[in-house]
């Protein structure tokens, strides 16, 4: 069994609470907006996934949501900060609580180090701005909604085939799977967690994107994103 993500079209909101790439980055009340420790720079914002909506073990009833996983990758100069490793820090996989979230406040595009620590009516500005700085592009160009869709087939590239076949439509429209396992283009790469040490559970693998629509940039590769949710960690990595 696959279960895919399929692109769904624009979202109705950019802080919608829901599986998506792009739009605006939800976190706890506090957070700051993650920087680059390769070059200090405020990173791109690209997905968040509910952990309720990956496959696998399921919830009890009346157990509260899973945690929702926030993926961010440095563009400030692509290639330069090794935003494809999971232990440059050119990257942040951060797993939050689902409950309370609220958007991250945008850092100040003209000091990249420095963060903006307070809500202002000046946010909404702000984000618009975001869009329009070719040099710091912190959100992808709109919002994209995921639907998902289970195959029998339990490898990726033949699931993805099935669904393009059964459904019509065409393949470039799948932009990844929810849990399951990684379909390496290199090596396997399966990150242990900093706290426990176990190898990670894959939340979710990405492609780039469709055009028109936000397009990651994963050098025309696959991303993978993980997380030990007992201990609250994740990890994100890409590979072409
Ligand atoms: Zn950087
Ligand atoms: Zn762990």
């Amino acid at each position: 069994m696959t279960t895919l993500m399929i692109d769904s079209g624009p979202a109705a909101a950019p802080d919608a609470p829901v599986t998506r790439v792009g739009g605006v980055p939800l976190a706890p009340a506090g957070t700051a907006w993650p920087h680059c420790s390769a070059c200090g720079g405020p990173m791109q914002f690209l997905v968040q996934i509910l952990l309720d909506d990956v496959g696998g073990a399921a919830r009890p009833d009346g157990a509260a949501p899973g945690p929702v996983l926030a993926v961010f990758a440095c563009q400030n100069d692509p290639g330069g900060c090794a935003d494809w490793d999971p232990a440059s820090g050119g990257n942040r996989a951060l797993l939050f609580p689902a409950e309370g979230l609220e958007p991250i406040p945008l850092p100040r595009t003209d000091d990249p180090a420095e963060e903006s620590d307070e809500e202002s009516d000046e946010d909404d500005d702000a984000y618009d701005d975001a869009y329009d700085d070719e040099e710091n592009v912190l959100l992808l160009e709109g919002t994209r909604a995921v639907a998902r869709a289970r195959e029998e087939e339990s490898d990726y590239r033949r699931a993805r085939e099935a669904w393009a076949a059964r459904s019509g439509r065409p393949a470039s429209e799948v932009i990844g799977q929810l849990g399951g396992a990684p379909a390496w283009i290199q090596w396997d790469d399966t990150p242990s967690c900093r706290a426990c040490s176990r190898p990670m559970p894959l939340v979710a693998q990405l492609q780039e994107g469709i055009d028109p629509g936000p397009v990651m940039n994963f050098g025309s590769g696959r991303a993978y994103a993980f997380a030990c949710e007992p201990c609250a960690e994740a990890a994100f990595l890409w590979q072409c």
